[in-house]
């Protein structure tokens, strides 16, 4: 189990978590966690690649087994078929992570309807979708089950150069309150988790640009510089945890007091408005 986990080795024992994305980055980080704090945890993604490669690192790592599926949030046909495998293999859900997401550097002005659709797509709807699907599983975990949303710190704010993740985010942020209430009576808290600044290959690929563009987040850290994956895990184990079963329709924002400073993609994306 990970050295730095502040969580019991057997917290998550017998839970069944399903987490999108989670062949990659972030999404990798929590399955990992959960599976070495005792869960049996599914990961859906499109490329089977990157999904059979997290499944053989962890398994080299830490010798536990990852089940997985292709899956495109986009595309409900797809998504339905990996509920229809988790309810043969499973017949319940304690836990859904929907972390699965797309992002690029784009000015409104020069984004095509296709880049804000794609990404919405897959952020907001690909939410929607993952959730209701999951719901009849959800409902049946003996104690109660929980559902953590991954946004992000300009999700209740502007999202300067990421217009169409930021309307996507706050759209699941929203989305997270509102299902905390139809669902409650079910027992399923639902609650958002906002990482920090995570240099994941995505970022690296997508959003820092290069060197100078990090030190520009980095400067606007007040706390813990730049993250990690296994650290942003334990805030979701956090959340799915005993200690937070008062918790629902909340957002834990992880990122080292950024959003409090400045807007840092403000700050990287005004090169667009100076050129
Ligand atoms: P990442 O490694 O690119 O993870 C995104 C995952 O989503 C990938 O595994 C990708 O796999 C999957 N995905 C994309 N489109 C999909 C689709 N249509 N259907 C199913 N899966 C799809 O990025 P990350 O940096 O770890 O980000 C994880 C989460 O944290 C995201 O929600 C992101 O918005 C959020 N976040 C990240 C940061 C950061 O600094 N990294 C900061 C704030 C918030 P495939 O391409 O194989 O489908």
């Amino acid at each position: 189990m990970s050295e730095d986990s502040v969580f019991k080795e057997n917290l998550f024992k017998g839970k069944k978590v399903f987490i999108t994305g989670g062949a990659t980055g972030m999404g990798l980080g929590f399955a990992q966690a959960f599976l070495n704090h005792g869960a049996e945890v599914f990961i859906a993604s499109r490329k089977e690649d990157k999904l059979k490669q997290a499944a053989e690192e962890t398994e080299k790592k830490f010798g536990k087994k990852l089940i997985w599926k292709t899956m495109d949030v986009r595309d409900n046909e797809t998504v339905e078929e990996a509920i229809e495998f988790l309810n043969s293999e499973w017949g319940e859900l304690d836990i859904l992570v929907n972390n699965a997401a797309g992002n690029f550097v784009a000015p409104i002005a020069s984004m095509s309807e296709n880049a804000w659709r794609t990404v919405v797509d897959i952020v907001l709807d690909g939410t929607f979708r993952v959730s209701k699907a999951s719901y009849p599983l959800l409902r049946k975990a003996k104690n109660g089950a929980s559902i953590v949303n991954i946004i992000a710190n300009y999700a209740w704010n502007a999202a300067p150069f990421v217009g169409h993740s930021g309307a996507a985010k706050a759209g699941v942020l929203n989305l997270t309150r509102t299902l905390a209430l139809e669902w409650a009576n079910d027992n399923i808290r639902v609650n958002a988790m906002c990482p920090g600044v995570v240099l994941t290959e995505n970022v690296k690929q997508n959003l820092m640009l290069d060197e100078k563009t990090a030190k520009t987040f980095e400067d606007y850290i007040p706390i813990g510089g730049v993250t990690n994956p296994e650290k942003m895990a334990q805030q979701v184990l956090y959340l799915c945890s005993p200690a937070a079963d008062v918790i629902t329709g909340d957002m834990l924002i992880a990122d080292g007091g950024q959003w409090l400073v400045g807007n840092a993609f403000y700050q990287m994306g005004k090169k667009f408005l100076d050129e």
